[in-house]
């Protein structure tokens, strides 16, 4: 029986019979995550509780990419791209199983355009330095057609092809909480943090967390507490204070997967300025092409936003203006959308797109320390700050980071072939697993690779408790084809209640809980055909 690295039970049994620690982690997004990981590595003794999956939030919602961004470049926020470009590279270095260069083409339709993006290009390479993966480099019209089939030649006066990062955001996430647990973190999703507690001085001294499987609340003390709940640092700022001025500004983006035929190549296509002024990406994701993003402003964020029709209009629209078979509605597979955690600006200004992509570290009075807004890309760069502050807050020695060279779990260069490769060093383990069953080499879908040995080993060390956790954030079938992996929700459903020990009625619950969220992720809503595969 090989050593289960994320197990709720036992983390909660750590949680219940060891309630004092050096840090206490709210969140499991990217930040929160990143923080446990540095913390850990430094030998601190760390818990950190998410209130529903790791990366339910914004984490597994992002355009995938680990990047210094293009698009920054161009706004002047040289610093940001240095940092990221920067973490781009050690991204690269400690998870290679779940990170890759891909090659981005941005189509120009005139030479002076394509001389000022191959000068920007240019020093978008150099700020990467020794942390280069590919240099840019002009290329032609006839070029273009060859590697993009798909895209319309009219007026095409060449282009610039760059070189950046592309990752899967959720795998890595879950990859995260697997390494924070292997250098001794606590990490447990379904917790939410309902309150902070505090000494006599008014300092943070821990927080009351309720475990949402059993509505049962517990305690734990810490030496510093943290705020990396994204979109929400206001709410744990509320439980702090009771009263502030809101430090997050909101903004949506939505993106639209499609077949990969619409794009047809492995290239992807950067158009540098849409008619809303921000960029839009057309990026091949696994096997299926990913167009986004959006940057709506958002009154009150939500773990589950939902796309407004402009939006998918947009995206729509924009891509109909450079491929030659315009996609529609229908042909959308998956959309999903996702909360930036903008820093909020001081006036009262709607617009979004201008507010800085960089991070806010901040302290209360009470010790408290908040952390948000940042990239992923970035989330190594913000734990080792954020760590930093908790030592000093904590009145603990100035330990050393190691995260720049600290592995991730699942770190090999022995990638297996093709959907294999994301679980890096695990994908022989869940293939042991496989072995020793039939039932378990079945696949759990025609249309993908993904088999039942993928759910089993997803329960027991990836911490995967509902249906949704399986299929949206560790197989990633919602954000790829959300009625294939409707239809593939019996079936998990049914290993996992096997796995879990989990009764028929269990199954019906989370049947009717997955259809619930997947159907919005589809933009058409067959609801008398769902209802048929949900009863198989
Ligand atoms: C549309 C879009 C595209 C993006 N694309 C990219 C990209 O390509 N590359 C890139 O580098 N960055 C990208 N980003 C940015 C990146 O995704 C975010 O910066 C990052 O995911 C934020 O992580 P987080 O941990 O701060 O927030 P989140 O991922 O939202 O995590 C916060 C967590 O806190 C939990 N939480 C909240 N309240 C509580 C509580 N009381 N108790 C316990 N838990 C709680 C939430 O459930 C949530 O899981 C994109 C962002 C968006 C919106």
């Amino acid at each position: 029986m090989q050593l289960q690295l994320l197990n709720r039970i036992s983390s909660l049994k750590q949680l219940v019979d060891h309630p004092q620690y050096d840090i206490v982690v709210i969140g499991g997004g990217a930040t929160g995550l990143g923080i446990a990981v540095d913390a850990a590595t430094r030998g601190l003794k760390v818990a950190l509780m998410e209130q529903h999956d790791f990366a339910k939030g914004t984490s597994s919602r992002s355009t995938k990419l680990v990047h210094g961004g293009v698009r920054y470049l161009a706004m002047g926020d040289i610093k940001l791209v240095y940092d990221a470009l920067r973490e781009r590279g050690i991204v690269f270095a400690n998870a290679p199983h779940v990170t890759h260069t891909q090659p981005f083409v941005i189509p120009c339709y005139s030479i002076f355009s394509k001389l000022k993006y191959l000068i920007g290009l240019k020093l978008y390479d150099w700020l990467a330095g020794l942390r280069s993966i590919g240099k840019s480099t002009a290329v032609t019209k006839e070029e273009i057609q060859q590697n993009f089939p798909n895209l319309k030649p009219e007026g095409l006066k060449g282009g610039v092809r760059y070189f950046d990062g592309q990752f899967d955001d959720a795998r890595l996430a879950i990859n995260l909480a697997q390494t924070a647990a292997t250098h001794g973190a606590t990490l447990i999703n379904y917790c939410r943090v309902i309150g902070l507690m505090k000494s006599n001085d008014e300092k943070v001294s821990g927080v009351c967390f309720e475990d949402l499987e059993t509505g049962i609340s517990y305690e734990v003390r810490a030496k510093a507490v943290i705020n990396a709940t994204g979109v929400f640092v206001d709410d744990v700022l509320m439980m702090d204070t009771g009263d502030h001025r809101p430090i997050v500004k909101p903004s949506q983006g939505t993106h639209i997967v499609l077949d990969h035929l619409f794009l047809g190549s492995n290239e992807a296509l950067m158009i540098p300025k849409t008619s809303d002024g921000r960029v839009l990406f057309g990026v091949p994701w696994h096997g299926h092409l990913l167009i986004g993003t959006t940057d709506i402003p958002v009154e009150h964020p939500s773990l589950e936003p939902n796309p407004t029709d402009a939006e998918v209009d947009f995206i729509l629209n924009t891509a109909a203006a450079y491929l030659t078979k315009a996609p529609k509605k229908e042909d959308i597979l998956s959309v999903f959308t996702g909360l930036r955690p903008l820093a909020a600006p001081d006036d009262d200004s709607d617009s979004t797109k201008e507010i800085s992509r960089d991070h806010k570290l901040m302290t209360s009075p009470s010790g408290l320390i908040t952390i948000t807004g940042g990239k992923w890309t970035t989330y190594r760069k913000m734990a080792e700050e954020t760590v930093n502050k908790a030592l000093e807050i904590a009145g603990l020695p100035p330990l050393a980071c190691r995260t720049k060279t600290t592995k991730i779990h699942g770190h090999t260069k022995q990638l297996h072939p093709g959907h294999w490769a994301t679980y890096g060093s695990d994908a022989p383990r869940i293939k042991l697993l496989a072995d020793g069953n039939s039932a378990w080499q079945e696949k759990l879908h025609n249309d993908f690779e993904h088999i039942v040995a993928e759910v089993v080993w997803m329960v027991r060390h990836e911490m995967a408790r509902t249906v949704e956790d399986v299929l949206a954030r560790r197989l990633r079938i919602l954000f790829l084809n959300a009625q294939a992996s409707i239809e593939m929700a019996p079936k998990v459903a049914e290993t996992m209640a096997v796995e879990l020990d989990k009764d028929a009625n269990w199954i019906t619950n989370q049947l009717t809980q997955y259809h619930e969220v997947a159907t919005t992720y589809l933009i058409k809503r067959p609801a008398m055909q769902m209802k048929d595969n949900d009863t198989k």
